[in-house]
């Protein structure tokens, strides 16, 4: 799950990393009226949406009145903002950031994230802020410097030590970067995060002969979705307009359901089924149309639900039901697919192959339902007949 950036700072705030004032705002005038608030001479006007790289794409305004605070507030707002992670079709902005313009010294990178290779968290930090850290990976790999932390010591000091020295923080501004990758460590493991990312994290002018400060100006959070029944305060954050409609529906029915580029419909239960399934229909020329795992537990309202949302999908030209039963029974499955072919009047190709328990007495459930259902018995069969019947 993602949050806005406005959420993000809140969170790092409560862990005790320095981040601008800013309140956010879902109006122009709200938005003027922030700034009045926070006051100052220099804002910085920021389109709130579940996507980086806001600043390229006219998503990030500096103002330097009220006037143009409020030019800003009324381009941003309601813009469909197009940045390298929304796609082509962009992301609607609904909401803004009005913050204290922070005086940057120097943009840096920090980013706390779950390493598979190692099977650790690595804290992961560069002197090329404010930049796109793939492009950063890509030109300059060496800029980029990473520790992997114990989980039984979490950060060091020697480790966080180690990244802001390599990544070139003044020495007189190197205790309070040290602390932020702690706290930043800490953040990020009692909020079950996947992804805490400050880029840019700046280091401000400061006076002659004294540091500036070490501040968030961005933050960006991705959290384990498996956590969430334990993380209230995360889930209160959730913004339903920056998520996938159909990905949504699918949730409140339990159904780990994405979205796909293809045109077959699959149905399977497990998600490693789901993913051997998806890669046959590969194999046999065709693309899925979506990945969906009705789970161990399927009832028929869940497997009609299941092909509602498939069918919602208008490149969906057939549909693979591929089940094992094992705690699952074949017969449940197939009373649930006879039921959902009727209620939604089905007018697609449906090839449904199942194996495991009960699996003769859901061929004849199938068979009996004069439904044009094709049975396969292997997955091959499966995918070539589905893959012929789209063609
Ligand atoms: P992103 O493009 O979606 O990652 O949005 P960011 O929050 O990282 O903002 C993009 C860039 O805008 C930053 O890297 C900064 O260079 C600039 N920026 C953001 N806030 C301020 C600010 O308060 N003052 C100044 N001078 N620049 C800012
Ligand atoms: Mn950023």
């Amino acid at each position: 799950m993602k949050i806005h950036e406005y959420q993000g700072k809140e969170i790092l705030r409560k862990f005790g990393v320095a981040t601008p004032r800013g309140i956010p705002c879902f109006s122009v005038d709200e938005a003027v009226k922030a700034a009045e608030q926070l006051g100052g001479n220099v804002w910085v006007v920021k389109a709130q949406i579940h996507a980086g790289g806001r600043g390229k794409g006219g998503g990030v305004k500096l103002a330097k009145s009220l006037d143009e605070v409020r030019q800003h507030a009324a381009s941003i707002l309601g813009m469909q903002l197009k940045t390298h992670q929304t796609g082509p079709q962009g992301q609607k902005v609904r909401r803004l950031l009005i913050e204290d313009g922070a005086d940057i010294r120097k943009e840096y990178y920090v980013a706390a994230l779950t390493d598979r290779a190692t099977q650790k968290v690595a804290m992961m930090a560069s002197s090329e802020g404010g930049m796109d850290i793939e492009e950063v990976a890509r030109n300059r790999p060496t800029a980029i410097i990473k520790v992997f932390v114990d989980p039984l010591v979490g950060l060091t000091d020697a480790q966080a030590r180690e990244l802001a020295a390599g990544i070139g923080v003044p020495a007189d501004a190197q205790a309070q970067a040290i602390d932020t990758f702690k706290k930043l460590y800490t953040c990020y493991m009692e909020t079950d995060a996947s992804l805490a990312e400050i880029n840019p994290l700046i280091l401000e002018g400061g006076v002659a002969g004294k540091a500036g400060n070490i501040k968030a100006l961005d933050a960006k959070f991705n959290f384990d979705s498996n956590a969430l029944y334990r993380q209230p305060e995360i889930v209160a954050c959730r913004d339903l307009d920056e998520e996938d409609a159909d990905e949504i529906e699918a949730s409140k029915f339990d159904l780990a359901y994405i979205s796909l580029d293809g045109n077959i419909g699959c149905l399977v239960n497990g998600a490693g089924l789901a993913m051997a399934t998806m890669d046959t229909i590969k194999l046999f020329g065709a693309e899925p149309a979506n990945f969906l795992d009705v789970g161990g537990g399927a009832t028929t309202e869940k497997v009609t639900e299941a092909f509602k949302l498939m069918l919602k999908n208008p490149k969906v030209k057939g549909i693979l039901v591929n089940i094992f039963g094992g705690i699952m029974k074949c017969d449940t499955i197939a009373a649930g697919v006879v039921s959902a072919a009727r209620e939604v009047r089905l007018s697609v190709p449906l090839v449904v192959r199942m194996k495991g328990t009960n699996e003769d007495l859901g061929k004849q459930l199938l068979a009996a339902s004069g439904l044009p259902i094709i049975a396969a018995d292997t997955m091959a069969e499966a995918a070539t007949r589905i893959v012929a019947a789209v063609k």
